[in-house]
């Protein structure tokens, strides 16, 4: 067992503040620097210390750096300070790139000046675009279909460039579908305008909104509606505990997705929250830009890591069903 020191940069977020949970839990030192855009000041760790600062602004990043590294240096930077909405970036692409990767050029360079060797970096499904096969894997080709994907991907290749410049290390993970809450229910996924199938569904449920729609039933999948991998935001939040350790102990990088090899159709999952209520829904027209289906393989996860999810659909929609009733 060793204690690292963690810098998780957007921390306030719905992931970032699970993997935060996660570190505690492990007997990490953490330091959280959000600039509350997206993310909620309540959603951090009572046990980590929290900064209010922008990535984008080098200033207040060097800032942070020079007052915490003084004491003691990040062994790990974690970066979840992304803007993730694929319709947003196809309107707002400046915005999007200056976020998403001008905000980890200068997360790296500031990194480079205090000399910190580690970075964890959530990526995403999004960089591969159109899937060629049925389970995709880390080695596919990766030809993103909007600017969310391009910035994602662009930021994987700066990060890869750099840590090979200055030896320092990188673990990317790429994210499929995320649903559901930590145990204690003090946090989750808490926004305004809700589109993820689970928690919309959910909202539907409990009449938190009148209906919800099922976008398309005419793809090529079992019963018509689309595939897609889910994964509990606990096993992925504690994948980025294993992925910090191994590049932190081993002195080497790695890029993994983060799935589980298998996928439930819109219907299945729809199914699954009507076992504890009744949702309302109707089919519809499919939405732009879905495809019929999107797995991941975690072989590699599995293999490096000795990670695999420990929970399932029915934890994901049990977790958010409750923080949901406890929130509204
Ligand atoms: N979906 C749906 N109705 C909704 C939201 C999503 O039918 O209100 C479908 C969507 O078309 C996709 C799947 O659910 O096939 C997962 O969509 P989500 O937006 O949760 O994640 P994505 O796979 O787009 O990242």
């Amino acid at each position: 067992m060793f204690n690292l020191k963690v810098c998780v940069i957007g921390g306030a977020g719905y992931i970032g503040s699970h993997a935060v949970y996660e570190l505690i839990r492990d007997g990490h030192e953490v330091v959280v620097i959000d600039n509350l855009s997206t993310g909620l000041r309540e959603m951090v760790h009572k046990d980590a210390k929290f900064y209010l600062g922008d990535i984008t602004k080098k200033g207040e990043l060097s800032s942070i750096f020079k007052k915490e590294c003084e004491k003691k240096p990040f062994d790990v930077v974690m970066h979840f300070a992304a803007k993730l909405i694929v319709p947003e970036s196809l309107d707002q692409p400046l915005e999007y790139y200056h976020n998403n990767v001008e905000g980890v050029r200068i997360m790296l360079e500031v990194m480079t000046e205090f000399n910190i060797k580690n970075v964890v970096f959530s990526s995403t499904a999004a960089v591969y675009g159109e899937p060629v096969k049925n389970i995709c894997e880390e080695e596919d080709p990766t030809i993103p279909v909007n600017p969310y994907g391009e910035t994602k991907l662009a930021s994987e290749k700066l990060i890869k460039w750099v840590c090979k410049k200055y030896n320092m290390n990188y673990c990317i993970f790429r994210y499929f579908n995320v649903a559901g809450a930590d145990e204690t229910l003090e946090i989750g996924l808490k926004k305004d305008n809700l589109t993820h199938l689970i928690p919309v569904a959910i909202q539907a449920a409990l009449g938190l909104r009148e209906k919800m729609i099922i976008f398309g039933d005419d793809y090529d999948t079992r019963d018509g509606s689309c595939i897609r991998d889910y994964i509990h935001v606990s096993d992925l939040a504690y994948a980025h505990v294993l992925g910090a350790k191994y590049i932190y102990e081993n002195n080497k990088s790695l890029l993994v997705n983060l799935g589980s090899n298998k996928g439930f159709t819109v219907k299945e999952v729809v199914k699954e929250v009507e076992k504890y209520i009744k949702v309302p829904y109707e089919i519809g027209p499919r939405r732009p830009g879905d495809p019929a289906q999107i797995v991941a393989s975690n072989k590699k996860a599995k293999e490096i890591l000795g990670w695999e999810p420990k929970r399932g659909l029915s934890d994901m929609i049990k977790s958010d069903m409750e923080f949901r009733k406890k929130n509204s």
